[in-house]
């Protein structure tokens, strides 16, 4: 188990600054998420991690190797991608074995170590699984065999592309938990990029948030979404509502309606409240301090809960709730605690 150091690395693609100095410590045997919106620079940082990206500044060390100068095969890292890229004309078990055959391990060791792997990515010889090509198993299947491919070497660090994005909503769930439960079992130290929020919170140890080459938040899952430490955070994660506002002491004014405030901030501010904080009042109560009165225009059935389409002046707020309610005057209840706000000036 070793930890990865990123030092100040940057990357450019002609007139894109993919990475901007980009510093990380990613911790031994941990599984950090790199999360962050498409072109953030998620995959150049991967990518560069693995070797396929020549930095153009800065070190990459794993433990106390710099790696930096290394080509892909000398850093002991193995990837797993969205597509797979399983050898098509290969079975299974040669798939798996790929890697230990070019390290010309005697047959019984490939033998006893392509089907320890299978086993531990749940894939087993059921129904001759292992003799069979890649086309004849479902993506998910497609996905473990990857992963047993990338695992049966033993990587110094595991390298994983958006590998779920691939796969259906129900195979994703299953998987990340299976992913999540392998990590902890055999403590390769594991880098994970993806875009898809839940995911980063479900599976990470640590979550990067990044935006526009840089890293705007680190942190254990429940800091970062309870905690975001900017606009562009608290935006992100969860599904969120922007309100334009203007702190005064004591208060925030939103349109004509006034919200009790007792942060320091003063002058135009961005409010973000998250769909999932907010409750709804179908009876308008008068004098509640953290309220706002809207017109409920619309509500959704989302399977597990509601969302409520609420306007408030200018803007629709989205409100999650375990029940339906009816259109017409409605107020918004957002908890004291769960209301971030930020100052306008900072976030055109
Ligand atoms: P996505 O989630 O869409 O894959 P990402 O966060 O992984 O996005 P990157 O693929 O790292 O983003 O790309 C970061 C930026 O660098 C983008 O603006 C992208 O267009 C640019 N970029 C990446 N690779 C190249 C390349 N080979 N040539 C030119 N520009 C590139």
């Amino acid at each position: 188990m070793i930890p990865v150091g990123i030092e100040a690395v940057a990357k450019r693609f002609g007139q894109v600054e993919a990475l901007r100095g980009v510093s990380l410590e990613l911790g031994a045997g941990k599984l950090t998420a790199i999360l962050g919106p498409s072109g953030c620079g998620k995959t150049t940082l991967l990518r560069s991690i693995a070797g396929f990206v020549a930095v153009d500044g800065g070190r990459i060390l794993f433990g106390r190797d710099d790696v930096t100068a290394l080509p892909p095969q000398a850093r002991g890292t193995a990837m797993v991608f969205q597509n797979y890229a399983l050898w098509p004309h290969m079975s299974v078990f040669d798939n798996v074995a790929y890697g230990l055959r070019r390290k010309r391990l005697p047959w019984p060791d490939v033998l006893s170590k392509v089907m320890a792997t299978l086993d531990l990515v749940e894939i087993g010889d059921a129904a001759g699984i292992a003799q069979r090509k890649p086309a004849a198993l479902s993506g998910g299947q497609q996905q473990r065999v990857a992963l047993a491919r990338a695992l049966v070497v033993e990587p110094r660090v595991l390298l994983l592309d958006e590998p779920l994005s691939n796969l259906d909503a129900k195979v994703r769930q299953r998987l990340r938990v299976e992913i999540r439960r392998l990590q902890r079992r055999i403590g390769t130290t594991m880098i994970y990029v993806t875009h898809d929020q839940e995911e980063a919170l479900a599976i990470a140890d640590r979550v990067v948030l990044m935006n526009a080459g840089e890293v705007v938040q680190e942190g254990a899952p429940e800091e970062i979404y309870l905690e975001p430490a900017s606009a562009f955070a608290a935006d992100f994660l969860g599904v969120s509502n922007r309100l334009d506002a203007v702190a005064e002491p004591g208060r925030l004014r939103v349109g004509d309606q006034v919200l009790a405030y007792s942060g320091p901030l003063t002058g135009p501010v961005l409010v973000i409240a998250r769909s999932a904080d907010l409750t709804l009042d179908a009876v308008p109560e008068h004098g509640a301090a953290a309220t706002l009165k809207g017109i409920l225009e619309e509500s959704l059935f989302l399977g597990a809960h509601y969302r409520h389409y609420v306007r408030v002046g200018d803007a629709v707020l989205l409100v999650d709730g375990p029940a339906p309610a009816k259109p017409g005057a409605v107020e918004v209840k957002i908890p004291a605690g769960r209301l971030r706000v930020f100052p306008r000036s900072e976030h055109p």
